[in-house]
């Protein structure tokens, strides 16, 4: 059992490696297939050795091998990050149609977390990806209904577009479509606890942020990490959550 987790975990890292290259290029407008690996700086392209996820990075302390330029430290965070999730999923979940739905869903969160925290937008181009793959998914994975989700839909993006509207446009667009892209993979109920959660750990996110002084209270401070991790936390226990949720509220 233990080859198999780590056999997930690594494939998981593979799929982050490539998760990096999506990170950095898609926003810049640069091919993901061409040219291949290289470094950002002296472009010496990157021979397999180098590009080894996480255990290059470590060996090479961080450093370009050829001109000894600093290496983000998101590279290894990314891969480790995507490794562990593939491998929670795998044991959540078992090797399913479902599981690799939300493996599918989990590496856009991923790749939306890393943009959005940099350049502070959501691409069109990943959320059409996402709803594209969702609505196949939802094909494939029509023994689930479909009712739940696309109710999950209408209510991830009804919501964050009500509270923009309200707010006079707090919310942006991207998180709108965004939500409602991940009521199409999750469907209603754990959208629900997924928007609960993303509003509880953007309140103490944002609360942190400015205690720490890394932001003030005039900074946007995007909204698609919190979304991202709480949609990842409803995957796991949103049910667990609900189910005590309902508990309380009924003494
Ligand atoms: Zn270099």
């Amino acid at each position: 059992m233990f080859i198999l987790y780590l056999l997930v975990f690594i494939f998981g890292t593979i799929i982050g490696s490539f998760l990096n290259v999506v990170i950095y290029r898609l926003p810049r407008n640069e091919s993901l297939v061409y040219p291949p690996s290289h470094c950002t700086k002296c472009k010496n392209e990157l021979k397999p050795y180098d590009l080894v996820p996480i255990l290059s990075y470590m060996i090479l302390k961080g450093r370009c091998r050829y001109c000894g330029d600093k290496i983000s430290i998101r590279y290894p965070i990314v891969e480790l990050i995507t490794g562990l999730i593939y491998l929670i999923l795998f044991i959540y979940f078992g090797i399913s149609i479902k599981s690799l739905s939300y493996a599918f869903l989990a590496s856009l969160l991923i790749v939306i977390t890393f943009i959005d925290i940099e350049h502070k937008i959501i691409p069109n181009k990943i959320i059409l990806t996402g709803l594209i793959a969702g609505a196949i998914f939802r094909v494939l994975m029509f023994n689930y209904g479909v009712w739940d989700y696309i109710v999950g839909f209408f209510l991830g993006g009804g919501v964050l577009l009500l509270i923009s509207l309200l707010s006079g446009g707090g919310m942006g667009g991207g998180d709108i479509k965004l939500m409602a892209l991940i009521g199409l993979f999750i469907g209603w109920k754990l959208t629900i606890s997924t928007l609960f959660i993303a509003v509880l750990l953007g309140a103490v996110g944002g609360i942190i942020l400015i205690v720490l002084k890394i932001k003030t209270r005039k900074d946007y401070i995007p909204f698609g990490p919190y979304i991202s991790a709480a949609c990842i936390i409803s995957i796991l226990y949103g049910y667990d959550l609900l189910n005590l949720y309902i508990k309380l509220i009924r003494g």
